[in-house]
């Protein structure tokens, strides 16, 4: 890589020994140490960083095959790269001061499935951004009154020293402290009696978020240039993001929607649906399955085209889909000689064959919980009684120790 800017910072030759780097940079470090040259701090952090990276063999390896760039990709795994890359603008000469980006507004706003799926809505959203300050054209105090920061320069910033990743002293951008990054210097007298000398205001602003039918959830919607302002009269952006609420019968899936656990009746299973429901956009929607269907437990079943309208592409849409819960009738719903007539007309069951001989136990079946393996035998308040009926129940033979269990 032809990068040696800090061969050249420290005024050696690329193939210079360790010695000669550091008695380069001895005479160098006194000759623009802050105490005696305070005007050349900047060049003095700058040396001090050669001399980092090129005393210490690894990081001069780095260095020397892959740039300052090279550098950096070691600090971004230390997670330093924002000051890294900070640092890079602090040589001089090498790389231009760097516009800094005015940091995004983001603004949640909610909306309900029926807007995304029916569009055409104005959302008035409100939120506060900064502003420069028009009695002073963001100066910050009267024309003629600001006299530029020595000690930035009129940047507004200052290169110091800080550790960054893996012992490495870097330079980092800190705001300026004598100016407070205004870049200039205003006596008390002369501030601006808008702003009071911070150049920028705080003001309420509205954009209109307009919800396009078939948008998502987390869908962004960027406003460029009406987000925050700063004292040059820069423009940053807006970004909206939607958030859908919740929808008490509808789940969207992508472009699809799903209405979930519709409960229907054992007779409804077996003897056919009618099922109204009302669509986001008010109509009421009829269902009919096949004659002669039979509906179970979790089956779905699907309404092509009836789902979300495509974004930008309204007039296509995905589908619904619709998930069965059948509901059975309840013990005891239907007297002896209903159950044989019901029986009749239900496919023939397979014959039962009691088996025969001393191995054949009888036993009760009852509701039972099935056991999860973190809650240990039984738990909670029906107690344990896998230790307590253990022996109890060992003696009947066959009866199992569920039977204590009964409530
Ligand atoms: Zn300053
Ligand atoms: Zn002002």
């Amino acid at each position: 890589m032809g990068d040696t800017s800090l061969y050249e910072l420290l005024g050696v030759d690329k193939n210079a020994s360790s010695s000669e780097i550091k008695k380069n940079y001895r005479k160098l470090a006194k000759e623009y140490h802050p105490d005696k040259n305070p005007e050349e701090g900047h060049r003095f952090k700058e040396i001090s960083f050669a001399y980092e990276v090129l005393s210490d063999a690894n990081k001069r390896e780095i260095y020397d095959r892959h740039g300052l760039k090279g550098l950096q990709e070691g600090a971004d795994m230390g997670g330093a790269d924002d000051l890294f890359s900070q640092l890079f603008g602090g040589f001089g000469g090498m790389s231009r001061e760097r516009e800094k980006r005015i940091p995004e507004i983001v603004i949640k706003v909610e909306v309900s499935l029926e807007d995304l799926y029916n569009g055409n809505r104005s959302i008035p959203t409100e939120y506060n951004r900064t502003q420069m300050c028009g009695t002073c054209d963001g100066r910050g105090g009267m024309s003629g009154a600001t006299e530029v920061c020595r000690t930035c320069e009129g940047r507004g910033w200052q290169v110091v020293l800080q550790p960054i990743a893996m012992n490495i002293l870097g330079q980092v951008r800190r705001q300026c402290v004598s100016c407070s990054g205004r870049g200039i210097i205003i006596s008390e007298s002369d501030l601006c009696t808008e702003c009071n000398g911070t150049q920028i205001m705080d003001r309420k602003h509205t954009v209109e978020v307009h919800v396009e039918k078939g948008m998502q959830h987390m869908q962004k919607i960027m406003f460029h240039g009406e987000g925050n302002q700063n004292s040059k009269g820069q423009k940053g952006d807006v970004i909206v993001l939607l958030i859908q609420r919740e929808h008490p019968v509808f789940e969207r899936r992508g472009d699809d929607l799903v209405i979930r656990k519709v409960e229907i009746s054992l007779a409804q299973a077996l003897c056919g649906i009618e099922y109204v429901f009302k669509h986001l956009d008010d109509r009421d929607i009829v269902v009919r399955n096949k004659k002669g269907e039979v509906i179970k437990s979790g089956d779905v079943k699907g309404i092509v085209g009836e789902g979300m309208p495509i974004h930008k592409n309204p007039f296509e849409k995905g589908n619904l889909y619709i998930e069965f819960v059948v509901q059975f009738p309840t013990n005891n719903f239907a007297s002896k000689e209903q159950m044989q007539k019901l029986e009749s007309l239900l496919p023939a069951r397979t014959p039962f064959v009691m088996p025969i001989g001393e191995q054949v136990e009888e036993v009760d079946m009852i509701d039972l919980e099935p056991r999860s393996s973190s809650d240990s035998y039984g738990g909670g308040s029906s107690g344990n009684y896998y230790d307590a009926d253990y022996d109890d129940d060992s003696h009947h033979g066959h009866g199992p120790s569920v039977q204590c269990q009964t409530q």
